[in-house]
């Protein structure tokens, strides 16, 4: 199937690329408004499919797939290129830019369509056409967009989409020598390998890895803006999003306060029947990972630390229909030492680590001690800190005040085993095109 569908984009490749930047933009619009007209039976389809609640597909996951394809839509028609003069030598050099070929695009579980299509846009605007393997654990939403190709007039072979492992469908795509370019997200781990199988081609990469992102809270941070976003940022999508905070650092003389605040309001999220629209969190994508995800709490408790909420402390009360579904409390620990694996390894699930800290040199050398380097949060309203802490912090994405606000013109990505490359309006364009630089002499 693999080597079909790279045929079949290979032979839509010239058509597709020859069109104009206008021309493809309206197919994009096209396809985000079809995939808008059926938003609830895509934001169902994805809260069944993963486990995450309605409510989130409805407002984060659907809303954020269209809104990708207007996006790029709209971006690609806004690039200009580089033009230098030399005088001296009577020359003028420009760069123009083409699109590549047959992209490969694999993505995860955790935000399916979202970040299928935040791939699929950037590639087809730039004039490519593509292979996209969506994970083989939630792949219902990107079956339902196939749907709608035809009619956003996607002409056949420009947007192939195979159902498969990662170890058969997408490595065959890694493998693959007409696919001179991949651009994945998913795991560190999956990230090796792809590096390891892409290097005998020498194919670009474009790689969007896990975190283990650190809040770092100051004694003058507002707390009533604070406490529900790093509720938000550790538990959404039951902490099942590579930007969750997972190390929260909290200046020692708001420590208590903000641990016994913290810790009051995770009691009030309410945990079960994904598609019941007042649940705040839903169930964990497999009975696997929810077995690793406890795992780390034991471990931590083993390792002298407290738990204060959720995992082993409270008890889940879920509806008669979910009592077998793969559900968790948001679980707060205490106590917890930086070298411990539940400070370092990323858990993808909700659970998140409070520690306390005395000066910002401090926190700044503990935040920055992991192999990750994906995003941070700083609460402070001291504006010269929040620059200085932010400039020296090892993280692809600095937050302050908030969290989760995305301007998809600016570069995102992570830094250290968090990723290489970055994604974005300018940066999508430059990994999804070639440059060449051509000399005139007059
Ligand atoms: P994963 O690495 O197991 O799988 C991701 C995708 O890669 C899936 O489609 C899978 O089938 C495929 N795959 C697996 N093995 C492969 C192989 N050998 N060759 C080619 N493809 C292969 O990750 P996951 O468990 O699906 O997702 C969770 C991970 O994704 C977490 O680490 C999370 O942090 C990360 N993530 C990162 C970002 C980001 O933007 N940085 C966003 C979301 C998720």
């Amino acid at each position: 199937q693999v080597e079909a569908a790279v045929k079949a984009a290979k032979d839509a490749f010239p058509i597709w690329s020859s069109k104009s930047p206008l021309e493809r933009s309206q197919i994009l619009n096209k396809l985000a408004d079809l995939i808008e007209h059926e938003l609830e039976a895509f934001a169902q389809a994805e809260s069944k499919d993963q486990g995450k609640t309605i409510k989130f597909a409805r407002t984060v996951d659907i809303p954020r797939a269209v809104y990708n394809f207007r996006f790029f839509a709209s971006s690609i028609l806004h690039h200009t290129t580089e033009c230098t003069e030399m005088a001296t030598m009577g020359c003028v050099h420009y760069t123009s830019r083409a699109p590549v070929g047959v992209a490969g695009l694999i993505s995860p579980w955790n935000l399916p369509l979202y970040l299928l299509t935040w791939k699929i846009a950037p590639a087809i605007a730039c004039g490519n056409t593509v292979v996209a393997k969506p994970s083989e654990m939630t792949s219902v939403t990107a079956w339902m967009m196939c749907k709608l190709l035809e009619k956003a007039g996607v002409p056949h072979g420009v947007v192939n989409v195979v159902f498969g492992t990662g170890a058969k469908a997408g490595e065959a795509l890694v493998c693959h020598p007409d696919v001179p370019l991949i651009s994945f997200t998913g795991s560190t781990l999956t990230a090796q390998r792809i590096t390891e199988k892409s290097a005998p081609h020498c194919k670009r990469l474009s790689l969007e890895l896990g975190g283990k992102n650190p809040a770092i809270i100051f004694d003058d941070a507002d707390l009533t803006q604070c406490i529900p976003t790093t509720l938000r940022s550790s538990f959404a999508n039951q902490g099942e999003i590579c930007l969750c905070t997972s190390r929260i650092f909290v200046q020692r003389g708001i420590y208590s306060e903000f641990l016994k605040r913290f810790v009051a309001e995770a009691k009030k999220w309410k945990v079960g029947n994904p598609s019941d629209p007042t649940v705040d969190m839903g169930a964990l994508i497999s009975k696997e990972h929810l077995e690793k995800v406890r795992s780390y709490v034991k471990k931590a408790q083993a390792e002298g630390a407290r738990v204060l909420c959720g995992e082993g402390v409270d008890s889940l009360a879920l509806p008669t229909g979910n009592q077998k579904g793969y559900f968790m409390l948001p679980t707060i620990i205490a106590e917890v030492k930086d070298e411990s694996c539940c400070m370092q390894e990323e858990i993808f699930g909700p659970v998140t680590c409070v520690v306390s800290f005395d000066t910002e040199e401090e926190v700044i050398g503990r935040a920055n001690s992991v192999k990750y380097g994906l995003a941070a949060t700083v609460w402070s309203s001291n504006v010269g800190r929040v620059h200085r802490v932010a400039q020296r912090l090892q993280s692809g994405l600095v937050w302050t005040n908030c969290w989760l606000v995305r301007d998809l013109n600016l570069p995102f990505g992570g830094m250290k085993a968090s990723g290489i490359g970055r994604e974005g309006a300018k940066d999508s364009y430059e990994f999804f095109t070639e440059v060449k630089t051509i000399t005139i002499k007059h």
